[in-house]
């Protein structure tokens, strides 16, 4: 006879029920949750369809981080006032390779959203097929308010309770919002104080101690390349399009960049104070001016409007605009259902995510129900992480590659990520759910490797 407790638990999972009693303990972590409801309900009908996942409380198990790493940072600043931010790191599952994922510097950064971001790396890592975990970290602190010092003095408060947590083969951060090569210098150049090592701990370094040609690039560039392979499968074009992106920083210039030298016309780009609408499109002597002068928050982009005549939309996202595609880059929430519809409206046909979870669940919804092409982060933003995972394998080597070598290796991970999304997202009617590919093709690998190391 079957023991019945034994029964129960190999029941299948009843999504509406598993979700349900996450919102209610997680209620004071909306990112988080809806990170994980939009997993859920395209897993939870795959773990139900293969049984060698039931019964070994995967899902419960995947859903908790193994830990959450929570300090104070105390600090003097160059005026010799003590200052005083949080500070986290959440290793959130280490099956398949050591912790990796960025570092946030925001002033608004958060537990909930910190764990959020580290739930999306895990099944994003796997998606690249390097040997990687996920994790995120990051401080509530505005490097926009700091001087160079305080930046310098700042990371270094940082990295002497950090240190405590990462290494080379357990956790590898890199950068994220805020966290550029500038400050992974400065975290980078206390570790080294600290622990006498001069290993792969960070990646996104600079090319003198350790960096990797084209890390800068990757996330943005790799979001294009993704956007090359839906076309194409869609036979759909990308030259001469309108595209639409977000964001002025590292993800969105390099995003437009590669937009640009594929023929497409971007038509905006924007930060938290407004919107540079260019109507024929920027041209790549414009992009370089601003990626010089951005980088080095020397200009605004109304000054950057102003220089080159373009229209500046002060406090205005670029949603507004007709377009073919858009490329959310800036930063989470960035388009709801109300956008979500306008942007339909408008003629937008294809939606490549350059930030995480940019848009809500609601209008991931709105667009799926209306035939735009959907791409999840996870997927299409993945050339970020992947070429952190090269730039581990290149430290650990004791050698660098080539430019060419590094963009061929992401050209080719873009491309399998996209193979995996189609292989498990396609329905019936040969179109494909980006969403669903991605967090299967995502899964499977970490699910594996976790029933095959035990409950742990
Ligand atoms: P940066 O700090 O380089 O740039 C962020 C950009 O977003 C800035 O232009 C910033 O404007 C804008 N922004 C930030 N918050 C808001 C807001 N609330 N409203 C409007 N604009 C905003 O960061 P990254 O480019 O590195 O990261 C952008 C996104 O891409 C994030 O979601 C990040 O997690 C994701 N990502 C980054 C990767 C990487 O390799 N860097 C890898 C994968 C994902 P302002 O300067 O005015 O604040």
């Amino acid at each position: 006879m079957v023991d019945p407790v034994l029964k129960s638990r190999q029941a299948p999972y009843d999504t509406e029920a598993f979700i349900g009693e996450l919102k209610q303990r997680y209620a004071h972590q909306p990112m988080f949750v809806q990170a994980v409801e939009e997993f859920l309900e395209t897993i939870i009908p795959f773990v139900n369809a293969h049984p060698k996942y039931l019964g070994k409380g995967l899902l419960e198990r995947m859903v908790e981080p193994d830990r959450i790493i929570r300090f104070r940072i105390s600090w003097l600043d160059s005026q010799g006032r003590v200052r005083v931010n949080r500070g986290y790191r959440v290793q959130f599952n280490n099956a398949i390779g050591p912790y990796k994922g960025g570092l946030r510097f925001h002033p608004g950064l958060s537990e909930d959203v910190v764990k959020f971001l580290a739930f999306e790396q895990v099944f994003k890592n796997s998606l690249t097929t390097l040997p990687m975990g996920g994790a995120k970290g990051g401080a509530d602190i505005d490097p926009k308010e700091l001087n160079d010092i305080d930046i310098m003095l700042f990371c270094q408060a940082y990295m002497n309770e950090l240190f405590h947590y990462v290494g080379p083969d357990f956790d590898v951060p890199a950068g994220d919002i805020g966290v550029s090569q500038r400050e992974i210098g400065y975290l980078y150049g206390q570790y080294k104080k600290l622990t006498h090592l001069h290993v792969g701990v960070l990646t996104g370094k600079g090319m003198e101690f350790g960096g990797s040609m084209i890390r800068p690039e990757a996330t943005g560039y790799g979001c294009v390349y993704f956007a090359k392979e839906v076309l194409a499968y869609h036979r759909m074009e990308l030259k001469g399009k309108r595209c639409l992106v977000s964001g002025a920083g590292n993800v969105a210039l390099h995003t437009a960049e590669k937009l640009i030298e594929e023929g497409a016309l971007v038509v905006s780009v924007s930060d938290s104070k407004g919107t540079a609408y260019m109507p024929n499109g920027m041209r790549m002597e414009e992009l370089q001016w601003l990626k010089r002068h951005k980088f080095d928050r020397k200009c605004s982009l109304e000054e950057f409007a102003e220089r080159y005549g373009f229209i500046y939309l002060e406090g205005e996202q670029p949603w507004g605009i007709k377009a073919d595609y858009a490329f959310p880059c800036a930063t989470q929430h960035e388009i709801n259902a109300h956008t979500a519809k306008m942007m339909v409206r408008n003629g937008v046909r294809l939606v490549v995510e350059g930030a995480n979870m940019p848009v809500t669940l609601d209008a991931s919804k709105v667009f799926q129900q209306s035939g735009v092409i959907y791409v999840p982060g996870k997927a299409s933003n993945a050339g970020g992480v992947a070429i952190s995972g090269l730039e581990m394998t290149q430290n650990s080597m004791r050698m660098s590659w080539t430019r060419e070598e590094v963009d061929g290796y992401l050209r080719k991970i873009m491309k399998r990520i996209h193979e995996r999304c189609v292989e498990f997202g396609v329905d019936k009617d040969g179109r494909v759910d980006y969403v669903k590919g991605a967090n299967i093709g995502g899964f499977i690998k970490v699910a594996d490797a976790m029933l095959a190391q035990g409950v742990i």
